[in-house]
This record gives C-alpha cells, structure tokens and sequence, in this order.
C-alpha cells in the first residue's frame, strides 16, 4: 500500500511528463540487475530508478536556457541522493556490462555520472552498512551487532569496543533514514 506522505521525488516528478518517465524508468528497470534475496539492494534500486528517472527529465526537458534560475526547489538534494544510492548499488563488476549496448539516451547519462562519482572504490562505511543490514535481515538472531561488528568492523584492535558497534549501528541507521526518505523503507520481513 502506498503512504499518503509525498516524498521529494514524487513531489518533483509531477514537473515531468509521466509518459517519458515511464519509459526511463523501464529502461533503468530493465538494465539495472534486481536480486529478489537482497532486500536492502532492492530497497536501493527501487529507490534509485524512481529518482534517477525523475533527475534525467527535469535535466533533460527543463528549458534550457537559465537553468539554474529554473531549477526546482529540492534538485540539489535529489542530485546528491541518486549519487549515494548509486554509489551503493553499482560495484565494480556490474557497471561496465552496459558498454557494449547499444545504449538509450538514459543509460549514456547515468553511465557519464557513474564515470564522475566514486563508483568502483572500495566499499564506503555506508556500503559496509548495506552488507550489516542484509545479514541482519536474512538472520536477525545470527546476526546481532556484535557479530556484525566482529565481520565488519576494520579497526584492527584484537577486541572490539562498544564504540565499534556503535560506529556501524549508527551507518547502519544513516542507511535506513536514506532509504526512507526515499520512500523505500526495508523493514525486517513479516512473518505471516
Ligand atoms: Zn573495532
């Protein structure tokens, strides 16, 4: 079921043509890999066509001339969210299997952005965090944070203190306000 509360993305994306958006969105859809066991990964992806799709139209068919005087309250801030959750959904081996394609105008813009961004650097503390909480998700009573922090944790001290489990809960929840202010909460699986 859908909220009701609008999100920065829905707000903006009545600005575009809702026939073009969906069409960019079946072509992110289609090219992005899903993973139906991750659910945090799906969380991202989910979260990054819907603003991606929307940050690609408002570039593409916003009048072209003063475009920063035309600029939308809140582009800014979907700029900077596509780039993170881009950062965490593209690794490196699954970026460059686009180049061969024969690629539509949205896919030659999201590849020039991925290009720029850090994508391919060793994981960030908030990628770290997106592992934490798909081993948490899967196997809540395997996985408490001090196991999590014994796998994740790199500060090479021989025994972890309550400050490195406080260090990954704390990217791990930056990870859950990201993905709700993206409208794409992950919340740990119901049991029917
Ligand atoms: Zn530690």
């Amino acid at each position: 079921m859908r909220r009701k509360i609008e999100t920065r993305v829905e707000s903006l994306s009545t600005r575009v043509s809702a026939v073009n958006l969906a069409r960019e969105r079946d072509v992110l859809d289609q090219w992005i890999p899903t993973d139906p066991t991750r659910p945090v990964y799906s969380a991202l992806r989910d979260a990054f066509i819907e603003q991606f799709s929307v940050l690609y139209l408002l570039l593409m068919e916003g009048p072209r001339k003063s475009v920063v005087e035309a600029m939308p309250p809140g582009l800014a801030q979907l700029d900077k969210d596509c780039t993170k959750l881009a950062g965490l959904l593209f690794l490196r081996s699954n970026v460059w299997a686009a180049r061969n394609w024969q690629k539509p105008p949205v896919l030659k813009f999201l590849l020039r952005c991925l290009q720029r961004s850090k994508v391919g650097r060793p994981l960030t503390r908030l990628g770290i965090a997106v592992q934490a909480k798909e081993l948490r998700l899967a196997d809540p009573k395997r996985w408490k944070w001090e196991a999590l922090t014994a796998k994740f944790c790199d500060c090479r001290k021989r025994e972890h203190s309550i400050s490195c489990q406080d260090n990954l809960r704390r990217e791990v929840l930056h990870l859950e306000k990201l993905l709700k202010s993206c409208g794409h909460p992950v919340e740990p699986r119901k049991t029917p």
